[in-house]
């Protein structure tokens, strides 16, 4: 059965580096809807020059230009297996666009990763990224990636003023998704609280109760 995953939660919650290690554990495509666009706009491609002042500003881009761009992403054959999918959906349409993607593959896996927002405004305005892969290193003081050896950067969106937006825009816009996959029985909340390798474990015990249900309820 192919682990099809999508992780829920506020901006900083952890869903980025949670998902990396899903993804390599699991040898399923991560797919990060907020890296495409920031590789877009470092490219200057069309795409990147529509969506720079919108994520700058920490809104939205529009549900059309997101379920393209995903729609596009899961044609890719390195889906088959699985893919985690990070930063999408993110709006209550997405996620019924996205249902609308999944018919004829195995179902749905939503995680949300729970984290109250003082804990995420430290974390955010600590972030770094390295500018060559992506890599968010938890904590590090470093300048240097220690993956690849790019730039650890300050992403441009993690400043105070348009942190404080992106959760208004996260409390109005995409945590109704919660209540919107909560009923199923592919849902499991996690704590985000704990470190990144309790987070991981808990993440694993989920999945894997979730994927033992789903085959208990094939087989009956
Ligand atoms: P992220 O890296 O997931 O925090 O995304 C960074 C920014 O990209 C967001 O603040 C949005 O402006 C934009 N973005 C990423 N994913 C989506 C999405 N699914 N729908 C709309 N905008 C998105």
């Amino acid at each position: 059965m192919a682990l099809n995953l999508v992780m829920l939660g506020p901006p900083g919650a952890g869903k980025g580096t949670q998902a990396e290690r899903i993804a390599a554990a699991h040898g399923i495509a991560k797919i990060s809807t907020g890296d495409i666009l920031r590789d877009a706009v470092q490219s200057g491609s069309a795409l990147g020059g529509a969506a720079q002042a919108v994520m700058d500003a920490g809104q939205l881009v529009s549900d059309e230009i997101m379920v393209g761009i995903v729609q596009e992403r899961l044609a890719r054959s390195d889906t088959a297996a699985g893919f985690v999918l990070d930063g999408f959906p993110r709006t209550v349409p997405q996620a019924a666009a996205l249902d609308r993607l999944m018919a004829g593959r195995d179902p749905l896996v939503a995680l949300e990763i729970a984290v109250g927002e003082d804990q995420l405004l430290r974390r955010l305005l600590a972030r770094r990224v390295c500018d060559a892969c992506g890599a968010t290193p938890a904590g590090t003081t470093d300048e240097t990636c220690r993956r690849c050896g790019g730039r650890l950067v300050h992403r441009s969106d993690d400043e105070e003023s348009v942190i404080r937006e992106r959760f208004a825009v996260y409390l109005r816009d995409t945590s109704p998704l919660v209540d919107y996959y909560r009923a199923r029985p592919t849902f499991r909340s996690i704590d985000g609280t704990r470190s990144v390798e309790d987070v991981a474990g808990e993440i694993e015990t989920a999945i894997a109760s979730m994927v033992a249900g789903t085959s208990t309820a094939d087989r009956t």
